[in-house]
Order: structure tokens, then sequence, then C-alpha cells
């Protein structure tokens, strides 16, 4: 029986095992399909306090790692595939192993959003990626497009830049989420071409197994055009991982955990963090300021459950 489970090793899951760690419960991390959770996938991170010339993602959540193992985490790979948590101890499956918890800490982030096309699906890996920093260098020199119209897709674009010859970056809009300093980023850069208000309608060519190029549609003038591209970066949003969960802890209509009075969620002892509960302000700082937080309430309900059964023991004798 563990005192911690935690279910994600982003920066919102290994902030609560730093905290949990440090406070001698040997919390026991879960990695999730996306160990290290999106700063592994991103490239410099200049707003996070503390770097004032900025720091590569998965360095940040490297020595984040380091830190809880040195004050006891223990990490088991595997994503969670069933959780009980109609009983105490709530009970977790992951990589076949039960694991039995008083308390669990959900950090199990948000995974990137797709277009939903079969093409796109089929040809993921062979041209279609999700994670400029991973793939990026197979695009040297390559015409490529970056789908999407908020941070991430400026970011991206701007980041492939520095391998392909051209970056088509597609908007469903006129208007961009994207906050301006990005987007400004990257109007600016001579590499990035525009394309709006467009939508991809399908990735060519599955029958060659390979991203050969894209149908567009101008959805102004609803005219259709190919494209010629050998790779696509989806870059459109995230969706929380948080399907293992229904039926069992609260959600909002897109599927975030909804938490109350700091990390709490519905079920007494099970506590969220980060971008599973957070559809607002997804960053790292705030994904490991509610790792803190849930890890410290972790703590708390811990405590006064003990309190409570030494309290009973004494009455009863
Ligand atoms: P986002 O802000 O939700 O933007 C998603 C974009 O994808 C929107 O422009 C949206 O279009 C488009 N989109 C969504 N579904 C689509 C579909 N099915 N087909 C075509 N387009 C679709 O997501 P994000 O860019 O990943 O950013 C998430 C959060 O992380 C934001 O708070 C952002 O500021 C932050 N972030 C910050 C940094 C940084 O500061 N370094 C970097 C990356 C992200 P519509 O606009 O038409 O809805």
């Amino acid at each position: 029986m563990h005192n911690v489970v935690i279910i994600g090793s982003g920066c919102a899951g290994l902030t609560a095992a730093i905290y949990t760690a440090r406070a001698n419960l040997r919390p026991v991390v879960i990695d999730g399909h996306e160990p290290g959770g999106q700063l592994t996938l991103t490239t410099m991170v200049e707003n996070f306090p503390g770097f004032p010339q900025g720091v590569l993602g998965p360095d940040l959540i490297e020595s984040m790692r380091k830190q809880a193992e040195r004050f006891g985490a223990e990490f088991r790979a595997g994503a969670v595939t069933a959780v009980d948590l109609s009983r105490s101890p709530f009970n977790i499956t992951a990589a076949k192993e039960v694991l039995e918890a008083r308390t669990l800490i959900v950090a199990a982030g948000a995974s990137a959003r797709m277009l939903g096309l079969e093409s796109e699906k089929k040809l993921m890996g062979h041209g279609v990626s999700t994670c400029a920093t991973c793939d990026g260098f197979f695009f040297r020199g390559k015409e490529i497009a970056v789908v999407g119209g908020g941070d991430t897709a400026m970011e991206e674009a701007t980041f492939l830049t520095r391998f392909a010859s051209r970056v088509h970056l597609i908007h469903r809009r006129e208007e961009f989420r994207a906050s301006k300093i990005m987007l400004d980023r990257a109007k600016a850069n001579e590499k990035i071409r525009f394309v709006t208000p467009a939508v991809i309608e399908e990735v060519l060519d599955v029958s060659k197994e390979n991203v050969e190029g894209i149908r567009l549609r101008n959805m102004n003038t609803r005219e259709v055009t190919n494209l010629d591209v050998e790779g696509v970066f989806i870059a459109i949003g995230h969706e929380p991982n948080t399907k293992v969960f229904r039926g069992q802890l609260e959600m909002d209509a897109n599927g975030y955990l909804i938490t109350r009075g700091g990390s709490k969620t519905n079920v007494e002892g099970v506590f969220a963090a980060g971008d599973v509960q957070d559809s607002r302000y997804r960053q790292a700082v705030t994904a490991a300021g509610s790792g803190c937080m849930a890890a410290i309430d972790a703590e708390k309900f811990l405590e006064a459950e003990h309190h409570s059964s030494v309290v009973s023991k004494a009455m009863k004798s």
C-alpha cells in the first residue's frame, strides 16, 4: 500500500513528487504514455522563472525528475489502464500491475488534438507529426505545413524554419488565438507563409505511405487546391487525458477534471494538478504550482486520517 500514487510525470506530477517525497511519503509516480509530459515536446522555455537565458523543456523536466528521485520518489513506466476510486485504498492498474494507494494525485496532462482525418492517422510518423522538436530534423531543406492558429502553431512554425526551406502556416480563420508577440515573430519570419482561412481536407498520399502534399479548402472562396509539402505538423491544441476516470471523477464538458478548494476532486483523497484540470492557464509554472498544491493537500489528508485513527483507537481503549 502506497501513501501517494501520482499519475503523470510532467511538470505537475514531478512537482507533486518532489513535495511528497520531501514529506517522507515515498510517492510512486506512474510515467504515463508521454513520459515527461508536454515540456519534453517543446524547445526553449523562456517564461519559467529563474532562467534568465531560458531553459530547454526536456532539460527542465530531467532536472525535476532527478530532484524527485533524490528525495525518494519511485518511478514506474507505463500508462494507467484502469482505476477504482469507489473505495479506499484506491486501486490503480498500470502495466498489468495493480497499485493500492491511500491518496492519488492525478497529473495526467493533456495530449495533442488531431484533425480527425483517416489520412492523417495513416501517415502519422510518415510525414505527419505532433512534435516539431522531435521530428523537425527530418525535414531539413524541405517544404512543410503547420496547422493551427495558437501559440503552439506559431512556436512550432518558427522553430521549424531552422530546418525547413519553407513553412506554410495553415489556419482556418483570419484571426489568430496566438499571443501578439508569438504571432509577430512568426509573421516577421521570411520562411513562413500564412495560408488563411484554409482547412486541410486530406493529407496526401496514403497509397505511397508518405506525405507528398495536402488538399486545402479556402474557407472564403470554397476553392480546393493541392499544396506540395513533405511534412505536416499538427498544432491545434490538446485534449485532457481523463478517459480512464469517466464516471468516477467529476469533469467539465471538455473532459477537464473539476477541482475545488485547491486541488480536491469529488472523491476524498483524490487530488488533481496540471493541465488535466486546467484548460485556461496551461503553463509549466502553473502546472508546477498546482502540483505543489496537490502534494500539500494529499499530505494534510493523510495527516488528518492518521490523527482520526489515533483518536478512535484512544477512545476504544
Ligand atoms: P490553442 O490556443 O487552443 O489553439 C489551438 C488552435 O488550433 C486554434 O487556433 C484553433 O482554431 C485551431 N484548431 C483547433 N481545432 C482545430 C481543427 N480541428 N482544425 C483546424 N484548426 C483547429 O492551443 P495551443 O496553441 O496549443 O496553446 C495552448 C496554450 O498553451 C495557450 O494558453 C498558449 O498560450 C500556451 N502556449 C504558450 C507557449 C509559450 O508561451 N511559449 C507556447 C505554446 C503554447 P480557432 O482559433 O479557430 O479555434
